[in-house]
């Protein structure tokens, strides 16, 4: 009775999501457990956000809210967007989203039609190519490759564009590789798009965590017709540590395309968390600039630590993340399924990493530091065991 439909029976589960939860569970049977899985801080969130949710709480801010957020939520990230990414938005280009994940969702159900192509750069973030399928569209896979710093060649771009593309996904700083792309890269990519209906749809979610100096800098503010061309998607999980809390959001200078998310958005899930909506404003109006900062070099320094436990592992290749916090670690050399080295690794020294597979990427684990030094520490000593043993 109860038939899945194929839309659903034919999507892959969230590796990233699957790998955590099962070293939560491992975890949870007493089970010694060092998790690099989860693309998650484990910082929690600064007091100010918090107590502003409590006041709003206590305030009785607990009703419906507007669907796409509430003006001043829209307000503080407008400014937000201004100050640091240098776009100019307005009120009616904002829509407030249940996470990042929603934002990418309802913007492909938004403008994607049956056997429209999705050019999605190798390695990717998991969720891209099944939130494509489930919308009937073809996702189209741009590889990069390790020489390459995992950055796009613009003439393998060219070749894929034809008539049916519709989308192409830029991420900066990239979920699993940490690469960052420069003002420099971004314009190129944007004279390959000049001509086109090409939509780009940037993630945004790590953009306050880059590293060594760097100047972060969003597609969108490249020139006038990469502000038209761009939907700018961005959220609290990463730089704000709140995963749990459930805020992203969606910008676009189309406004028809913001309110085509917002009639889904309003016949599907409704406003965000009103309680949340509320705290954010303090995530995106500079009260918690600090906060992100602290948390951003002790990042910069765990990567640091990671990188040179890493560098004593003989067999093993990996580049200097520029953000994010993730390495991309290529295992290639061991001529090993990339699955299976992850699953023994977990079985046999209880080290949660995820395969590159997942990713568009086998021959390669994704190694979130997000964890504390010790964990860093004694978990890249069982790695380096574990392939000493084996390999
Ligand atoms: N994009 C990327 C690149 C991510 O790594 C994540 C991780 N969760 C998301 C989007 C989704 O973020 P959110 O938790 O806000 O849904
Ligand atoms: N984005 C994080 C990751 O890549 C969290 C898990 C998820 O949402 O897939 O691990």
């Amino acid at each position: 009775m109860f038939e899945i439909s194929k839309r659903i029976s034919s999507m892959s589960p969230s590796l990233t999501i699957e790998i955590s939860d099962l070293a939560k569970k491992l975890k949870s049977e007493g089970k010694d457990i060092i998790s690099f899985s989860a693309g998650e801080p484990d910082f929690d969130t600064p007091d100010v956000v918090k107590n502003e949710a409590i006041k709003a709480i206590n305030d009785g801010f607990t009703k419906y809210t507007a669907v796409d957020g509430i003006p001043s939520l829209k307000k503080s990230i407008i400014d937000r967007l201004n100050s640091y990414n240098h776009i100019s938005y307005e009120e009616d280009e904002i829509i407030i989203n249940n996470g990042a994940k929603q934002s990418l969702y309802n913007s492909f159900s938004a403008l994607i039609d049956a056997g429209d192509e999705v050019i999605i750069p190798a390695p990717y973030w998991v969720s891209y190519p099944e939130l494509v399928k489930v919308c009937d569209g073809v996702p189209v896979i741009l590889e990069t490759t390790f020489e390459d710093e995992f950055k796009i060649n613009v003439d393998k771009l060219s070749e894929l564009i034809n008539e049916k593309t519709k989308m192409i996904i830029l991420t900066t700083p990239s979920n699993p590789t940490g690469t960052v792309y420069s003002k420099e890269e971004l314009t190129k990519i944007s004279k390959i798009l000049e001509n086109t209906n090409i939509i780009i749809l940037s993630d945004e979610i790590y953009d306050k965590l880059v590293f060594d100096n760097l100047k972060f800098t969003s597609p969108a503010s490249i020139n006038e017709d990469m502000l038209q061309r761009t939907i700018t998607i961005n959220g609290a999980s990463k730089s704000a540590a709140m995963t749990g809390w459930r805020m992203g959001f969606t910008a676009s200078k189309n406004k028809a395309f913001i309110k085509a998310t917002k009639k889904l958005q309003s016949q599907s899930t409704s406003n965000i968390n009103s309680i949340t909506q509320q705290a954010c404003i303090k995530v995106f109006d500079g009260s918690i600039e600090k906060d992100i900062e602290d948390m951003r070099v002790v990042f910069e320094k765990r990567r640091d630590l990671a990188m040179s436990l890493l560098s004593e592992i003989k067999g093993i290749r990996f580049h200097k993340p520029e953000g994010a916090f993730y390495l991309f670690v290529d295992i290639s050399s061991f001529e090993t399924n990339c699955l299976d080295f992850c699953k023994e690794l977990l079985q046999e020294k209880g080290i949660a990493l995820v395969p590159g597979v997942g990713f568009g990427s086998s021959g390669y684990f994704r190694m979130s530091y997000a964890t504390s030094d010790e964990n860093i520490k004694n978990g890249i000593a069982k790695i380096k065991d574990f392939i000493e043993s084996k390999y």
